[in-house]
């Protein structure tokens, strides 16, 4: 077979016979019953597809272009270190310049008392990290039996085997024989969806009930054998929830009351998505492992990262001592591309002072999204906090009663929103329209995705 690189017309048919797509409907994609996306190139919030359409991506890609397409400054940072070296291992002490910078930087961005960061190259992968890392620990404290993890549903975790039982969406376990055991989860800290049995508490009232469920759950299955929690500062991909107020304070309680240590899954909310630096700063959580991805390097190449505790590595490295060196590892971690490119986008985060932006322009985007949005019949919420945000929607807000599931009402409103030159993605399993543009949108940008929104839900009750 002779490869033609010429640009072509062939791709939509080489699209359709040979590129398996995630989180893609397999066989209409192939039949061409779906119609593909082929993406040419971004600048700023913007990307242009194939046709030299340009659409405000309300999404930042996956929500991860943190800094904005066409950063000449990572490009060429990227460039420069595949000249100079493109790769080495991480294994036996061996590092780059770039490597070790990145993992410096890191621990002076993270919260107090997380110093230590071990590379990878997905959030799936680094909560794998994670899991073998809280194994590692109870054996090495002598308490191997201490190994379960609880979650919870409509978390988001990654898609692999572990991680995909750690994520709470039925799509991820379905026909997979997933979760595997030793995982469990509890209700997810969505108030406005609360169960029927809740129905006349108040958010604190609510997060009580939740800590307690989980307190209840550790206590049954017994608190030598539950090793970890793990959780997202801001639910994500279930829905884009910031938690219940007094969740977290809760929740930590309980879970220092049973020893079981704390996985910060901040692949969304790090470096600077909900307008600070960490959602553990935001929320004052104390965890004993932060997972990172996306934001880290803003997608220009895959990147993700577990950041350890000082006092969870101490006992890392004293099993070292006992037992030999660490029996985990990955061929790519901390790439040295990857770690030039995280380099130069957290100085560009830095430098154009992304945090505040998201702070501010996230405050700009609710509340114009809340006006336009006012007295509408079916908008049930608009929440976030930074560039975070979510419209939910309902049949009946006031019943707290959902549209049928078939009715696909966010899909049908995303794509009308398309239609309009505006990208938001409907979240899983639910009718939620999910806004995470890149941290660098203007409120000129900011306004277009509130028309945007507007003009799709408008159209709902027409
Ligand atoms: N954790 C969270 C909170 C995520 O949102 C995601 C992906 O969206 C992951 C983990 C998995 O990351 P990846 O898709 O890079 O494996």
């Amino acid at each position: 077979m002779t490869l033609d690189t010429r640009p072509n017309d062939m791709l939509d048919l080489w699209d359709r016979d040979h590129f398996v797509h995630p989180s893609t409907h397999l066989a209409r994609h192939a039949r061409g019953d779906d119609s593909g996306h082929i993406i040419t190139g971004g600048e700023g919030a913007h990307i242009i597809d194939r046709d030299g359409r340009q659409l405000l991506d309300g999404f930042a890609g996956l929500y991860c272009v943190n800094v904005g397409y066409g950063r000449q400054k990572i490009a060429d940072a990227i460039a420069e270190q595949a000249r100079e070296l493109a790769y080495y291992h991480a294994y036996v002490g061996h590092g780059t310049e770039a490597s070790i910078t990145l993992a410096r930087m890191v621990a002076e961005r993270a919260p107090e008392g997380l110093n230590r960061v071990y590379f990878g190259l997905s959030g799936s992968d680094a909560n794998e990290t994670n899991l073998k890392l809280v194994r590692l620990y109870n054996a090495i404290l002598g308490r191997p039996e201490k190994a379960k993890v609880i979650s919870r549903w409509r978390g988001y975790h990654g898609s692999g085997l572990m991680s995909g039982s750690l994520t709470g969406l039925k799509t991820f376990h379905d026909r997979f024989g997933l979760p595997m055991d030793g995982v469990l989860h509890t209700h997810a800290p969505h108030y406005l969806r609360r169960p029927a049995k809740c129905e006349d508490m108040d958010e604190p009232a609510f997060s009580r009930w939740l800590a307690d469920e989980l307190d209840d759950m550790i206590q049954r299955e017994g608190p030598d054998t539950v090793a970890a929690f793990i959780a997202e500062p801001v639910l994500g991909t279930g829905g884009i929830v910031p938690p219940p107020q007094g969740y977290w304070p809760a929740i930590m309680e309980v879970l220092e009351g049973h020893d079981v240590l704390l996985i910060a899954d901040e692949v969304v909310t790090g470096f600077g998505r909900l307008g600070t630096m960490f959602g553990s700063d935001h929320y004052g959580i104390s965890p004993d492992i932060i997972t990172i991805a996306k934001g880290l390097t803003s997608a220009y190449a895959p990147l993700s990262g577990s950041i350890v505790s000082d006092g969870m590595y101490e006992v890392l490295m004293e099993g070292t001592d006992r037992f030999g060196p660490l029996g985990h590892g990955w061929t790519y971690s901390a790439h040295p591309i990857c770690a030039a490119a995280g380099i130069a986008n957290l100085r560009l985060i830095d430098e154009l002072n992304l945090l505040e932006n998201a702070a501010s322009t996230g405050t700009y985007l609710r509340t114009g999204l809340t006006d336009a949005l006012a007295g509408h019949g079916h908008v049930a919420e608009v929440r976030g906090e930074g560039l975070l945000t979510a419209v939910e929607l309902m049949a009946d807000p006031k019943k707290r009663q959902p549209f049928d599931p078939d009715a696909k009402v966010a899909a049908t409103a995303v794509a009308e929103m398309r239609s309009q030159g505006v990208i938001a993605r409907a979240m899983p399993e639910s009718d939620i329209i999910g806004l995470a543009p890149p941290l660098c949108l203007s409120r000129a940008e900011a306004n277009q995705i509130i028309d945007a929104v507007a003009g799709a839900v408008g159209k709902l009750s027409a």
